[in-house]
């Protein structure tokens, strides 16, 4: 169901919603560890890397496969890799740019570096 419906939910006084129809607990569509990839989305980021130029792999270790194929596949076809994490990964080795440390603060400087510099244009 829509994110917004749940939010409503949450917002009304419903602290921990619940799927109406099998009781279960609702949550964003993300995958845990454990849980199977959806094919389908799987297929797509596939394509999608073997068409970018660069890939930006945030705040992960790149060493639960098949995601860390993704990277792989984007390099293999001529992109470039640039990973923000703290801490090293499985495929330092293959990427242009490693920027080390919390996502959410590298994240926010890049943000605002990027902007900055579109500002200064
Ligand atoms: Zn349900």
């Amino acid at each position: 169901m829509p994110i917004d419906t749940v939010l409503d939910r949450v917002r009304e006084g419903d602290e921990d919603p619940h799927c109406e129809l099998c009781g279960g607990l609702l949550k964003t569509a993300t995958i845990s560890f454990g849980q199977p990839l959806v094919a389908a989305d799987m297929d797509r980021a596939l394509e999608e890397s073997r068409l970018c130029d660069v890939c930006l792999a945030v705040g992960s270790t790149l060493s639960v496969w098949p995601a860390a194929g993704v990277p792989v596949e984007a390099i293999r076809h001529g992109g470039r890799l640039v990973i923000i994490n703290e801490g090293v990964t499985d495929l330092d080795g293959m990427a242009s740019l490693i920027l080390s440390g919390k996502a959410g603060t590298v994240m926010t400087e890049l943000a605002a570096g990027l902007l900055g510099a579109e500002d200064s244009r």
